[in-house]
């Protein structure tokens, strides 16, 4: 129906007839000149129309917002004064000779250029319609982009795009699983993978050796911060590789990326132990871009009486960090009070801090609440340790280490966000040699990643000190965003037995839930490993939106609902019946389904 689109054209059309279609972005009436601004996901152009078109013009002067048109026209130049820098095709417009409704549109929920003014609920409602505004459309152009050159890439690296079933069993990654009843098998269900993990670890016992594919995954978490029940991954699993060459196949492929897709070379990605992330950040996904650091002031703290410090500088589980910052000294009384808050939230019980006026001057030259309850030599001893100076203020956290890291870790992204201290570009960076298991706070252990990661030690090791092992696993993470996460995995069937038992899985359990895999370890499964992308995420972070909801073409909201859809939904008795699915509360008004 067209021959150009709107946004592609330019002044080297001038004179040629061209046909567009599109939709109106605005009709202006100038005194028997009609100005269209048409519209299409290339962007938009000036159509005018006068009234020697008679009938179009007519037509014209009948448009509405967001109808759509079908144009046939000349372009030309437009004159000396009326070009618009501001508009790409601002140079040309269209005389329009012929116009065709091809369909009315209501008037819209909202402008698509106030669309600021709207609640992101309408904008979801109408998510097709906020899908017509042009940053959304170039979001989901690079997106498309992105996974196109992601296919390229590995294409040409020898991997092989097979697809998983959706309908499965339960595969563990740390969250609630969706469930779907089986109408077949009365009373059984599938559950909706997680990750196509398990899949992907069979299809290298079976040989393809590298496989990916762009995954939809689903999680039925708490929708905390940024998170969406269904997510898409870049899946990725190779065999007879080793995570030396798994990291290098897939950092390439986030260079390869940024280089075809921004026209940006990403710096060296560094590598750091999980331990030194903690300690340094408080972080396994450290923000390298801000240049602020965690200082452990344990051994100091165990020489003052202060109970507040004193009780974690004493505690094996405790730990007691400062965070200096550098010219915070600026910080006001109130500041403090939200920081004091903020850190609250990551379970700190409280923010002790000491500014720094004049450091040659000893603790007179210091401002703190806390100076009194500590010997000036270790207050000086600090000072050192910290390279304190005029201007800086220090904040402590002393509590559960766990706590601290979180809590300091926050704080030391927001206060540097607060004073414009993270520095622009690309920070990525490799965490490596993470442990293989933490406290599940019910004295058990859980995994850090999950089952099927290796640990780097032998069974024995493993079974003797579980929690001292670490894992084979390596996390791809790029200015405070953890990209991608991956391991070597557990390819011996003993080992995975092993680590089924540190996790208090037993015999029974492991062979019911888990038989397929460890009848597969025992048929030949090579050793292997991969790694998985979040592919909104990354999307995210190279269009520069602040929400994976920007990026997504049809998201849910915080509850995990679709507003346009209104999905979830009721189900008829019928239904439910034939699902053999009986609802234990039944809200008012809604079919009972007995
Ligand atoms: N399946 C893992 C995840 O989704 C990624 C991996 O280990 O490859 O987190």
């Amino acid at each position: 129906m067209r021959s150009h689109y709107c946004g592609a054209l330019s002044t080297t059309h001038i004179d040629e007839t061209v046909t567009l279609c599109g939709w109106v972005d605005r009709r202006r009436d100038h005194g028997g000149v009609i100005f269209l601004d048409l519209r299409d996901r290339q962007g938009i152009v000036q159509v005018v129309f006068d009234p020697d078109t008679e009938e179009h013009f007519e037509r014209a002067d009948r448009v509405r917002s967001e109808y759509v048109l079908r144009v046939t026209g000349r372009v030309r130049a437009r004159g000396a004064g009326t070009v618009n820098p501001a508009m790409a095709t601002g140079e040309i417009e269209v005389l329009g000779k012929e116009l065709e409704i091809l369909n009315q549109a209501a008037t819209p929920p909202f402008q698509l250029d106030e669309y600021t003014n709207v609640g992101e609920d309408v904008r979801l409602q109408y998510r097709y319609m906020d899908l017509r505004r042009q940053q959304m459309q170039e979001r989901l152009i690079l997106r498309s982009k992105i996974t196109t050159a992601v296919r390229n890439f590995l294409d040409g690296e020898g991997f092989l795009d097979i697809e998983t079933p959706i309908l499965t069993r339960a595969t563990p990654q740390g969250a609630r699983d969706y469930l779907v009843p089986s109408r077949t098998h009365p009373g059984q269900f599938f559950a909706l993978p997680q990750s196509p993990q398990l899949f992907k670890q069979l299809l290298m016992v079976s040989g393809f050796d590298r496989y990916y594919q762009i995954a939809k995954c689903f999680r039925d978490e708490d929708l905390r911060a940024d998170r969406q029940p269904e997510f898409t991954q870049i899946d990725i699993e190779t065999a007879f590789l080793e995570e030396q060459d798994i990291m290098s196949i897939t950092e390439r492929l986030v260079r390869e990326l940024f280089s075809a897709v921004l026209d940006v070379e990403l710096p060296e990605f560094p590598r750091m132990a999980y331990a030194e992330a903690m300690e340094r950040f408080g972080s396994d996904k450290p923000d390298l871009r801000i240049p602020l650091e965690l200082v452990s002031v344990d051994d100091l703290m165990q020489q003052v009486e202060f109970k507040v410090f004193r009780g974690p500088a004493d505690d094996p589980a405790g730990r007691v960090a400062a965070l200096k910052v550098t010219g915070g000294a600026t910080i006001s009384r109130k500041e403090i009070d939200t920081y004091t808050d903020y850190v609250a939230i990551y379970g700190a019980r409280g923010l002790a801090w000491i500014k720094v006026n004049d450091v040659d001057a000893g603790v007179e030259g210091l401002q703190s609440p806390i100076l009194k309850f500590m010997p000036e030599e270790i207050v000086a001893s600090m000072m050192q340790r910290l390279g304190a100076a005029n201007g800086d203020i220090i904040f402590f956290g002393a509590d559960r280490a766990d706590i601290v890291n979180e809590a300091l870790g926050a704080l030391r992204i927001k206060v540097a966000e607060d004073l414009g201290l993270v520095s622009a570009g690309w920070a990525p960076l490799w965490v490596v040699d993470f442990p293989m298991f933490e406290a599940d706070g019910d004295g058990g252990l859980t995994p850090l990643h999950h089952p099927f990661t290796a640990p780097s030690c032998s069974v024995e090791e493993l079974v003797a000190a579980p929690a001292a092992a670490l894992s084979r696993a390596y996390d791809m993470v790029l200015n405070g965003t953890e990209l991608g996460g991956g391991s070597i995995r557990i390819h011996r069937a003993e080992m995975q037995q092993a680590v089924f038992e540190v996790l208090g899985i037993d015999e029974t359990e492991a062979r019911e839930k888990f038989g397929f895999l460890l009848d597969a370890l025992q048929y030949g499964a090579p050793p292997h490993g991969g790694l998985a992308f979040g592919l909104d995420r990354l999307v995210m972070l190279m269009t520069g939106a602040s929400s994976i909801r920007d990026v997504i073409a049809f998201p849910k909201t915080q509850t995990a609902a679709c507003l346009m859809t209104e999905a979830p939904s009721d189900v008829g008795a019928a239904q439910l019946r034939e699902l053999n699915l009986r609802l234990r509360q039944v809200r008012e008004g809604q079919d009972k389904a007995q």
